[in-house]
């Protein structure tokens, strides 16, 4: 019997109306909360998201600025915006698009950025805090939302085997730590794991983020298993994740689509940061 297909869309809808609640009462009380985007260059898929996350900000009444940059932008000068940002009252979130042009140090860029402001949560100091569990507002948007969306569809995640393919610094490491806080059981596997799919087969929560289309196919899959595909593929210009969707449908108890779920929960989730670095800001006055 297929699985159900998580409703995205629905969830990602009601997760932002809460939001707009929260953005008014903010606002009402003196602090609109404020995302700035920089974007350096005219990467095609970059000026796509720059732009979702923008119609987001909209959508909920969050302040937002965007800063276009061409792509001959130097370190210093990049260095020099974030560092004026990091100063700017209206702002309480930045994000600085990836991918950066290659003569521009990215590490250096992120590590510019008050810890306070980092809203994509990528700045050691709040990698860190996720390490500890400390909770301080901030939270890594992609592996935020897929907890949100397991939460949201009753998903007890304590006691279960979580399985998460990929192991990158924005996806797979703080899925994993976000996971663990959850009380799940967590295994990672990589590319060098010699025998991924005896290890995915025992997932109850299986979470892919590797940027592979069809990697992952039924046969991978435990029967009854959760599936959250965080892929984003092209193939032959359509969208489609890193998970088989039709064959792992029949297998799963539950799956994401892409696109349409954890693509719009990342932003949604973004905009969460930001509502929660102007609460702390605002509490600090
Ligand atoms: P990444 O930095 O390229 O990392 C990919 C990971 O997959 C690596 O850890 C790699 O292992 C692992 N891997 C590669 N081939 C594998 C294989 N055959 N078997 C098992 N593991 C394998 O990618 P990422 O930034 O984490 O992104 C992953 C995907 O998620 C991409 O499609 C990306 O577009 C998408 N994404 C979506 C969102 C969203 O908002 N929906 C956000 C971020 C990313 P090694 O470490 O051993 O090389």
């Amino acid at each position: 019997m297929a699985g159900q297909v998580i409703n995205g869309k629905e969830i990602v809808a009601s997760i932002r109306e809460e939001i707009k609640a929260e953005v008014s009462e903010l606002t009402a009380a003196g602090c609109q909360p404020g995302l700035v985007v920089v974007i350096v260059g005219d990467d095609p898929a970059s000026h796509v998201y720059v732009n979702a996350k923008e119609k987001a900000c909209e959508q909920v009444g969050v302040h937002s600025e965007v800063h276009r940059l061409p792509a001959d932008t130097t370190q210093e000068e990049l260095v020099q915006l974030i560092h004026s940002l990091n100063q700017d009252t209206r702002i309480h979130g930045i994000l600085v698009q990836s991918p950066l042009p290659a003569h521009i140090n990215e590490e250096e860029v992120v590590d510019r950025i008050t810890p306070e402001k980092d809203v994509d949560c990528f700045h050691p100091v709040n990698v860190g805090n996720l390490m500890i569990g400390k909770k301080v507002g901030m939270k890594p948007c992609t592996p935020a939302g897929v907890i949100e969306v397991l939460k949201r569809i009753g998903t007890e995640i304590s006691g279960k085997h979580a399985v998460v393919v990929g192991r990158s610094n924005i996806v797979g490491k703080p899925m994993a730590m976000l996971l663990l806080q959850e009380n799940a059981t967590v295994s990672i596997v990589h590319s060098r794991t010699p025998d991924m799919t005896a290890i995915t087969r025992q997932a109850d929560i299986l979470v892919v983020a590797v940027g592979k289309a069809n990697l992952i196919g039924s046969n991978h899959v435990k029967p009854g298993a959760i599936v959250v595909d965080v892929g984003m593929n092209r193939v032959d210009g359509k969208l489609c994740g890193d998970v088989d969707f039709e064959a792992v449908k029949e297998v799963s108890s539950a799956i994401t689509p892409v696109p349409g779920c954890v693509g719009p929960m990342t932003i949604t989730m973004l905009l969460q940061n930001t509502v929660n670095a102007a609460r702390l800001k605002s509490k600090a006055h």
